[in-house]
């Protein structure tokens, strides 16, 4: 008997984990045996491997029993790039000798120690790409691997793994050549990809060619979008079709800091799942589905291998859905889970993954689905049946619009004109500055407690930790007294307070940081003598 071990990683959303691909050969009923809860992609690989090994570096053991099991058994394991790890595991646990003048491709189990092996394997002996290969090597550097075989078209991505060293491969006789430190023969380029490319997104494009500065007369709803920015709260923004809506959120990414390295990797490997990547996404993203978007790709999931959603694609960025109500009531509802927790857990047969979602969501709403209700200086008229408007306007109640942060109603451009308090008006530079400043601050604040923004803090630990001073909250005991606020309104309130604060530079909130907070979410008209912090000093 005979027994290698080659690595492999298994991921269940975003977090991978390291699977010993354990081969065994010995005398007995010929066969080969897949152990070790594979789904059946892997069980397909049993065939995939055999004939990629006896077209490339021949021959598999067939008069013999294999035996092969990923372990650690009780972890579900699916997708086809665990075919790498299980042909290198056959051809080092396989011992006999090639007959005479064949060329040998035996491995020592030496050569593959500290190494993961990532990749599909056609018939023919190559390499295809898989998806998910940067949250794979994160996984495989988080266990102390320091070395991994990709194909080579992902090489770059797994590059972006600081320390790792990465050998690009087009073939498994390449890779064996490399792990009997022989020459590496040639190989033609691999073909097309497994999965779908990227989605596009356009955080970066955004910044490139629009700026806040264009939007005319809509100071008190880009105060509002800058403390959304500021604490990263959800937000909503209503209104009739031409009020400016989609304008304003558009802007948004470009109010945003630059990712840090590790939200950026954080980033990267969700879009790493859907597709293959050049370079890290180092500009938070932004994502616009349309409202007729199913579940699937809106919160994640699908038919085959589980995929992240919009929403998680959107992670430390904007997810923006424009005419929220005519979203489709499971989207709806599905939504409550990351707006709560800043992440969505998809469960599908055995295999349950997570992915993170810790994006701000902004929200648009017309008045009424022809979107011209109550258009003040508007010329169109609403021809919406009264029970039609109501039905559409019952959706922006419950619980998704609760979990709103920051509600702002818009007009029309017309009706705004020439009322514009500020001297001029601010760049998108300028608003991401003080963005930055305010979210450094609260990066501090919450320094090792497992939340960097003041729209994630815990109810409880807020209360507890950084209590409102008591002028501002006797304004929300009215309120709540009053059956303006809820409980978890309150709190919500209390956030926002916070980053009114952090903007304005203060550590403690002010009872007017508090009555902006209210005016926030309540979409009252905000007192903007008490933003006047968004006046910059120059
Ligand atoms: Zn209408």
């Amino acid at each position: 008997m005979t027994l290698a071990t080659a690595r492999c990683i298994a991921l269940a959303g975003t977090e991978g984990h390291l699977i010993d691909v354990q081969v065994d050969i010995s005398a007995g009923t010929p066969g080969t045996f897949l152990v070790g809860r594979p789904d059946k992609a892997i069980q397909e690989a049993r065939d995939r491997v055999r004939m990629a090994i006896n077209n490339a570096v021949p021959s598999w053991p067939a008069s013999r029993r294999v035996t092969i099991l990923l372990a650690p058994a009780d972890l579900p394991k699916s997708g086809t790039h665990f075919d790498l790890a299980i042909a290198v595991a056959v051809k080092a646990a396989d011992r006999t000798r090639p007959k005479d003048g064949a060329p040998d491709h035996r491995i020592e189990q030496a050569a593959l120690e500290d190494t993961a092996f990532i990749g599909e394997l056609t018939l023919s002996g190559n390499l295809r790409p898989v998806t998910g290969v940067l949250p794979m090597v994160l996984a495989a550097r988080a266990r102390g691997i320091h070395r991994v075989f990709v194909p080579e078209p992902q090489a770059q991505e797994a590059m972006m793994v600081p320390g790792m060293t990465v050998f690009g491969m087009r073939s498994l006789a390449q890779v064996v050549a490399e792990l009997r430190g022989e020459d590496v023969p040639a190989a033609p380029p691999v073909e097309g990809t497994t999965s779908a490319r990227l989605l596009s997104w356009r955080g970066q494009d955004l910044r490139d060619e629009v700026d806040m500065s264009e939007v005319e007369g809509m100071q008190e709803v880009i105060c509002a979008v800058t403390v959304a920015a500021a604490g990263g709260h959800h937000i909503m923004l209503s209104g009739p079709r031409g009020a400016g809506k989609t304008t304003v959120a558009e802007r948004i990414p470009t109010i945003l800091p630059d990712l840090t390295l590790e939200q950026s990797l954080e980033v990267t490997a969700v879009h790493s799942l859907v597709g293959t990547l050049d370079s890290l996404v180092t500009r938070p993203p932004f994502f616009a589905p349309h409202h007729d978007a199913s579940r699937a790709s809106i919160l994640g999931g699908g038919t085959g291998r589980a995929r992240p959603g919009e929403v998680s694609l959107a992670h430390h960025g904007v997810l923006f859905l424009d005419e929220f109500p005519l979203f489709r009531a499971d989207v709806i509802d599905a939504l409550r889970q990351p707006l709560e927790a800043g992440e969505v857990s998809i469960a599908r047969g055995e295999e349950s993954a997570t992915y993170p979602a810790r994006g701000m969501v902004v929200l648009a709403a017309n008045p009424c689905p022809c979107g011209n209700f109550h258009a003040q200086g508007s010329v169109l008229t609403c021809d919406c049946l009264d029970a039609v408007r109501r039905n559409y306007q019952r959706k922006l109640s419950g619980p998704i619009i609760d979990r709103i942060d920051i509600w702002r109603e818009l007009q029309p451009m017309a009706g705004h004109r020439g009322r514009d308090p500020f001297a001029h008006r601010r760049t998108s530079a300028e608003l991401r500055s003080m963005v930055s400043a305010a979210r450094s601050r609260q990066a501090v604040r919450y320094a090792g407690l497992g939340f960097a923004l003041n729209s994630a803090v815990p109810g409880p630990v807020l209360a507890e930790h950084w209590p409102l001073p008591d002028e501002g909250q006797v304004l929300l005991d009215d309120a709540m007294s009053q059956g303006r606020l809820t409980r978890r309104g309150m709190t919500r309130v209390h956030r926002v307070a916070l980053s009114v604060a952090d903007l304005a530079g203060r550590e403690v909130p002010l009872e007017q940081d508090v009555e902006t907070a209210l005016a926030l979410r309540g979409s009252g008209p905000i007192n903007l003598e008490a933003m006047s912090f968004m006046e910059l000093a120059s």
